[in-house]
């Protein structure tokens, strides 16, 4: 077997994403799975592999929509043997001690591991990854397609399946990009009229393909007072803007819930009386373990949910970054470690 393997990795802080030829990893701890990485999907978070995160170190291989087989395992490792088909996503692993993971809220383990991060992802023919950061893979879905699903998919799809709205509700996804055009198909599937909010006209016929019921213009003047009128029970904001966000709060129904899944930064006006008046809330949602994301790629399986994506070989992970940031790929992009002729 090869002693060594190809990846991109960042070998500094600031540093940019450079391609290397490293020695393979090994497992050292007996709850480790070594994964041949097939193919991984390219994250605007991989980004924080550059910049810096809370306990990384460099140099550090990023990647965490990896998904691959198992090539060996260590000796305390249940749920996996050599061959199956997993993947690995955000979540890296959790403490099983700290308050969050007593509740079972692993992904918001105070001591949680990020692949990618916390240790090498991805962006390389072998990873290691802690048996519970591992998911399963159904055999349906191909490479390529899965590893979005295990953050961009899970993300959405976690998310809106947590807060109780009834089946056949009218559920308003705003923003036609890497979450929103996952969550319209998921939403959509499982069993919400969907309205797609995004701005332009030029979105409207891709909306209406990805299973929208229906598709508002946020562009246009009267564009909140026709969401006013369908009277959403929840609202799902996806892009990084608080304006655009907060302008969409005054829609909601009554007994609302305003879901936030992208990462905003600037403060948001809302109107607590409104909220009061109307039993409404407001949530915020991380992602999802990778139980959460077993979940996911089912669903995504059996009712045919699959991500939009740009395919990259490894040798041009820098370029396929870069789009990604640049909002320039249609929505996903993903790295091909093995050729899919070579599968
Ligand atoms: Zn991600
Ligand atoms: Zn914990």
């Amino acid at each position: 077997m090869d002693s060594t393997m190809r990846c991109a990795r960042f070998a500094q802080q600031n540093g940019e994403l450079e391609l290397a030829v490293v020695p393979v990893p090994k497992i050292t701890q007996t709850n480790q799975v070594k994964i041949k990485v097939y193919s991984c999907g390219v994250c605007h978070s991989d980004v924080l592999g550059k910049y810096g995160f809370p306990g990384i170190s460099w140099p550090r291989i990023p990647g965490h929509e990896a998904v691959g087989r198992v090539l060996e395992v260590g000796s305390a490792v249940t749920r996996f043997k050599v061959g199956d088909k997993i993947g690995v996503g955000w979540f890296g692993g959790h403490c099983a001690t700290c308050n969050p993971c007593l509740d079972n809220e692993w992904v918001c383990c105070q001591k949680g591991q990020v692949c990618g991060i916390h240790y090498d992802g991805g962006y390389a023919e072998q990873m290691i990854a802690p048996e519970d950061a591992c998911a399963l893979v159904p055999e349906e879905l191909d490479f390529k397609h899965s590893g979005p699903l295990m953050c961009a998919g899970i993300t959405v799809y976690n998310s809106i399946r947590q807060q109780d709205i009834k089946v056949g509700s009218l559920v308003c996804i705003q923003g036609i990009g890497g979450l929103g055009h996952l969550a319209i198909q998921f939403a959509r599937k499982m069993g919400y009229e969907v309205v797609a909010f995004s701005g332009g006209a030029d979105k409207r016929d891709l909306a209406l393909k990805l299973g929208a019921n229906h598709y508002i213009d946020g562009s246009q003047p009267d564009a909140i007072e026709q969401l006013t009128k369908l009277s959403p029970k929840l609202i799902v904001t996806t892009s990084p803007s608080a304006k655009a966000a907060e302008s969409l709060l005054p829609a909601l129904a009554t007994c609302g819930k305003f879901l936030l899944l992208a990462a905003i930064t600037d403060p948001m006006n809302i109107n607590p009386l409104q909220l009061l008046l109307k039993k409404q809330s407001i949530v915020g949602f991380p992602s999802g373990d990778s139980r959460d994301s077993e979940d996911t790629l089912k669903f995504a399986a059996i009712n045919n949910v699959q991500a939009m994506v740009e395919v990259f070989p490894l040798e041009k992970a820098a370029e396929a970054l870069g789009k990604m940031l640049e909002n320039r790929i249609r929505f996903r992009g993903v790295l091909s470690i093995v050729p899919e002729d070579q599968l």
